[in-house]
């Protein structure tokens, strides 16, 4: 499959705003984007060292995954993700080769990319989206 750099790393926090003293008050990184999905009861704010993106996470209910995953391993790393000019593709070729998918086909994530995710029990624990903007 083709994937191309590295998106963004997700990581899970307890709190956006508190988080952001140590992002942008000590790395000095520039928060230019904060943003919900809805559908994942998440608050998203994003960061760019380089090419790079940070995308923080904070969730907005109790049954949000990320608060699960909070729950579960602490604030962290939440989830690694690829770019590939083409998602149905990626997905497709992921699915041919035995790896459980989350999402069977692309849906909306922030920043109006299409994304979908592999489940971590089937990619060495490390929770994996692909990421496409078209
Ligand atoms: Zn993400």
């Amino acid at each position: 499959m083709e994937l191309t750099h590295i998106e963004h790393i997700g990581i899970a926090v307890k709190s956006i705003e508190e988080s952001l003293k140590y992002y942008e008050g000590v790395l000095g990184l520039k928060c230019y984007a904060i943003e919900e999905v809805t559908d994942q009861k998440v608050k998203t704010a994003f960061l760019k060292v380089g090419q790079t993106k940070l995308e923080l996470l904070e969730a907005l209910a109790e049954d949000s995954p990320v608060a699960k995953f909070i729950e579960k391993k602490g604030e962290g790393i939440h989830h690694l993700a690829f770019a590939t000019p083409d998602l149905p593709g990626a997905l497709k070729e992921a699915d041919e080769k035995g790896l459980r998918l989350i999402d069977a086909a692309p849906r909306k994530g922030a920043e109006g990319l299409n994304i979908a995710f592999l489940h971590p029990k089937s990619t060495g624990s490390v929770l994996t989206e692909f990421c496409s903007d078209k």
